[in-house]
């Protein structure tokens, strides 16, 4: 007797557990493996399976959004339904559009309607945990790296894995970071103060792979105390516990450290890395 197997979601009423909707998502023939290769569902098929129950759990959550909204914020009059507007929204793995209701008010004068989208509703349509994605690849290796590595994990391209986009969020991460990296940390947080400081910099020219675009500079800086050198042997010390920060020309880098800074000129932003050393440093 041949089998397969049905993946089945129910919509079901808590109270009463009445099944009020089901939609079969998928099935998959029950056959024995005859290779490694057939145990289990392949890497694009899980994302599929995924992207297909997300599908069903976000027009739900559509349904919802703005759902409660009766009377005309401005006038007080009531309001009317007014068709839905289709709105993207890119989760860790899949995309997906979302159908939101319109809504207009019923008093001819007073022309109030709205046209809610995810971005509008939530400042952004991008889930946080792929944006987490994009920042950590963003920070790690060059962008179009991130966007080659993105892909493999999602066994297929996307748009919103471009490397302009991880680029993108990215930078704008980094800003806000870079902004909270100004605030002077509680007293609590900091260490004792140290009698004296080692701080040693280096720089150099980064080559970047865009065409007509030149190397961008980097500082990088560690900063210990002290007696915190040790000696290992004759010819070689360690120091036990030192701090790193490194910062780079803005005007078209990635810096590893994305949480760095945005300045001009060299001697600015070399300051901006000895604050950053000397404040950080425990
Ligand atoms: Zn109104």
């Amino acid at each position: 007797m041949d089998f397969e197997l049905r993946i089945v979601v129910e919509k079901v009423a808590v109270s009463s557990q009445e099944v009020v909707k089901r939609d079969t998502i998928t099935s998959y023939a029950i056959q024995c493996p005859t290779s490694i290769v057939e145990l289990g569902l392949r890497h694009g098929e899980q994302i599929s399976l995924l992207e297909k129950i997300q599908d069903i759990l976000l027009t739900e959550q559509s349904i919802l959004i703005d759902h409660e909204m009766h009377v005309c914020p401005h006038c007080g009059n009531p309001l009317k339904k007014n068709g839905y507007k289709a709105s993207n929204f890119h989760a860790v793995f899949s995309d997906h559009t979302l159908h939101i209701q319109k809504h207009h008010c019923s008093n001819a004068d007073c022309h109030w309607h709205n046209t809610p989208t995810i971005k509008s509703l939530f400042g952004s349509n991008i889930h946080p945990d792929l944006a987490i994605l994009h920042c950590e690849q963003g920070a790690l290796y060059s962008y179009r790296e991130a966007e080659k590595n993105l892909e493999t994990w999602n066994a297929r391209p996307r748009r919103v894995n471009n490397h302009m986009h991880v680029k993108r969020m990215t930078d704008k991460v980094g800003a806000v970071l870079s902004e909270h990296n100004q605030l002077a940390p509680a007293a609590a947080e900091c260490s004792a103060p140290a009698q004296d400081l080692i701080i040693q910099i280096d720089g150099g020219h980064i080559p970047i792979q865009e065409k007509d675009k030149r190397s961008f500079e980097a500082l990088s800086a560690i900063v210990y105390r002290p007696e915190h050198l040790q000696a290992v042997d004759h010819h070689h010390r360690q120091i036990m516990e030192k701090t790193c920060e490194s910062v780079s020309d803005p005007c078209c880098a990635q810096a590893r450290d994305v949480s760095r800074h945005q300045g001009d000129g060299a001697g600015r932003w070399g300051e901006e890395l000895l604050v950053g050393v000397v404040r950080s440093h425990t």
